[in-house]
């Protein structure tokens, strides 16, 4: 039975059984176990089944309440695994169970593989009656993680600042650190409400277009009333996703900051400041990140999409910052779970180090077409069509494809990703380039030769 996709087990209307089995699968690997949810209504029905199949193998859970993944993420390093319940940027009728080990590190495939046996081989041992573990409730595990976080961050300046909460975990833990490095916060959808009322938590230019337009207001004023300088300069805005593991940017400007771009430039600051030789990030980030520090002797390193290769890359290559364009990223310096509200710290820290506003940064990174398209293909043909793609790709596009995840072409003016969806019954492709007609071209090709193969896409 496969109930792990690309990050933990995630389903719309989540039902309670997998999670008691789960939990159950759980209690027979570990002892000591610490539990965290986000703010979705199902939360609370979700982790009282987790807890009662721990309960029942005899493991002990510590209970933290409402927090942010990388909150979970940093207590897990007290105990032998820790379990976070969210869908992180799905909508609300969604939910979802990710494991951590003790480094913060979210399960590799391989231990998700031995949960996903003991469940479907039914290889739970019920602990006897005199062994049903307990629960603890523990509420200092914000102001831990907080403080630690604090520690390790290093900001003078007054920033101003609009974090976006989205309703959901980042609401605990969010505004409240960035008030404690002395910025001026605005927060908005910060208050708990698992339907998300305020906006959708997928941080995009949709979901975030109230507050890009406040940001510009905020900013159109301050401009008008000549008070920059004294006041800590223009607004910039932090928004996150449903569990703050993740975060974007919204510039003094009022515009989102464009994933890669933000990579690019964040991954410049951490080179230049530490003088790290190796920045890792994913098959699907955009060439603007080589481009970028194609000045400064450093490598990028590519691996599969995902935080746990970009954890196992980190180790390898013995960096400190690897992130991933969907603005996960991880700081191994300081820990090793994604973290999206020290992600946005270090951006302050970022425009500090430089003495320059957030959208002069960005306009410094070369800008790129980027095409996406996603074709439907049955889970069970995404073998098929994948291998199809990588024998014939080659005739088309005159280069063999990397294979480190799905098939990326890399072409003299730019290059095409072909990979399965790890979640969903599609192929994507993914096409970039120095034009539009190029890129255009290149797309078209890359649907032609996935369809190639498989008729019954018109059937
Ligand atoms: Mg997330």
């Amino acid at each position: 039975m496969k109930l792990f996709g690309t990050s933990g087990i995630r389903m719309k209307n989540l039902n309670p059984e997998i999670a008691y089995k789960i939990g159950f699968a759980v209690s027979q690997i570990a002892k000591n176990v610490v539990i965290g949810r986000d703010t979705r209504t199902t939360g609370g029905l979700i982790k009282n089944a987790l807890i009662t199949g721990l309960l029942n193998g005899g493991s002990d859970i510590t209970n933290i309440g409402i927090v942010p993944t990388p909150t979970l993420g940093f207590s897990a390093r007290n105990y032998d695994v820790g379990i976070m319940i969210t869908a992180s940027h799905n909508p609300p009728e969604y939910n979802g169970i990710k494991l951590f080990n003790k480094d913060g590190t979210a399960f590799r495939p391989e231990q998700e593989k031995q949960i996903e046996k003991i469940v479907s081989n039914k290889d739970f041992k019920r602990a006897d009656w005199n062994c049903v573990g307990s629960v603890w409730k523990d509420e200092t595990a914000i102001k831990k993680y907080m403080d630690f976080i604090l520690e390790n961050v290093d900001i003078n300046k007054p920033f101003n600042v609009v974090v976006d909460c989205a309703n959901s975990a980042g609401c605990v833990a969010s505004p409240y650190l960035f008030t404690d490095v002395g910025a001026h916060v605005i927060s908005i959808n910060a208050h708990i409400d698992g339907r998300f009322v305020g906006r959708m938590p997928e941080p995009n230019e949709k979901n975030l277009y109230e507050t890009m337009k406040m940001i510009k207001g905020l900013n159109e004023n301050k401009d008008k009333n000549n008070d920059n300088n004294i006041n800590g300069g223009r607004y910039i805005g932090i928004a996150h996703d449903g569990d703050a593991d993740r975060m974007i940017a919204i510039d003094e400007k009022g515009r989102l900051t464009d994933f890669d771009k933000l990579l690019a430039v964040f991954s410049r600051y951490i080179v230049e400041k530490t003088g790290q030789k190796a920045i890792i990030t994913t098959v699907d980030a955009s060439m603007a990140v080589d481009e970028y520090l194609k000045d400064l002797n450093v490598k990028v390193i590519r691996t599969k999409v995902g935080d746990v290769a970009v954890s196992e890359a980190l180790n390898k290559y013995n960096a400190i910052f690897g992130g991933e364009p969907s603005g996960t990223w991880i700081h191994k310096d300081i820990h090793l779970t994604p973290d999206g509200i020290l992600s946005g710290l270090r951006i302050l820290e970022m425009m500090e180090f430089y003495g320059k506003e957030l959208c002069e940064l960005m306009d410094e990174v070369p800008s790129y077409v980027n095409l996406r398209e996603k074709i439907p293909c049955p889970d069970d043909k995404k073998v098929n069509v994948m291998n199809h793609v990588i024998e014939n790709g080659e005739k088309i596009y005159n280069v063999i494809p990397e294979t480190i995840d799905g098939a990326r072409f890399n072409l003299e003016d730019g290059w095409v990703l072909i990979r399965p969806s790890g979640t969903e019954p599609y192929i994507r492709v993914r096409v970039e380039a120095k034009d539009y007609r190029v890129a255009k071209e290149l797309l078209e090709k890359g649907i032609k030769l996935i369809k190639m193969e498989n008729e019954y896409y018109d059937k």
